[in-house]
């Protein structure tokens, strides 16, 4: 598989995904979520990325970030960029797209910053977890596509390695409140 392809058929690009095992359920899996919430896939407008191009790090590949709304929402995604960046960053925001209800639950009715933090962290950690499955099977198949990585990823935190609990904490800024709601268990 030639990651460093720079190809932006959308379809082209979700068969990749698709070319996994985790890749496969993760696809089946928002497309019955698709029956239900309306989540669409369109390349990032201009006035968008240059948003986004003023707050993300520099080198950081804007990659894909989804737009909610109460009843539907947009992943885009940056057309110049290579399929090993599209890949594991539309697999990212797919795998929170199939957790609709749960982001939604964070804009909904008033919960705590410690109760948000938590579903922040299950959010992330879980399209984390599918991103690296996906790229993992994709290195099983390929011994290139660690190679690849490796020569053009490895300062990008969020493609270099998977995550771990703590690394996701400190890059969502959920540290603070993580450690006092596990100091407030301990008193009781
Ligand atoms: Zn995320």
């Amino acid at each position: 598989m030639n990651l460093g392809l720079r190809n932006c058929n959308l379809e082209f690009i979700l068969n990749q995904i698709e070319s996994t095992p985790s890749g496969r359920k993760l696809r089946e899996k928002f497309r019955s979520i698709q029956t239900t919430f309306s989540i669409g896939l369109h390349p990032y407008p201009n006035s968008l990325a240059q948003r986004l191009r003023e707050v993300v790090e520099p080198l950081h590949p804007l990659g894909a970030a989804t737009v909610w709304d109460t009843q539907s929402a947009m992943i885009y995604y940056d057309c110049t960029e290579s399929l090993g960046v599209l890949i594991p960053y539309l697999a990212h925001e797919m795998a929170h797209g199939i957790e609709a209800e749960k982001v939604l639950s964070l804009h909904g009715s008033p919960i705590s910053n410690i109760k948000k933090s938590q579903i922040v962290f299950e959010l992330e950690r879980s399209a984390f977890d599918w991103q690296f499955k996906i790229i993992q099977e994709l290195k099983d198949l390929d011994s290139e596509v660690s190679q690849f990585y490796r020569e053009h990823y490895s300062h990008v935190w969020t493609l270099r390695a998977c995550p771990s609990d703590h690394d996701i904490k400190i890059h969502y800024r959920l540290q603070d409140q993580f450690a006092s709601a596990s100091s407030d268990v301990k008193n009781y």
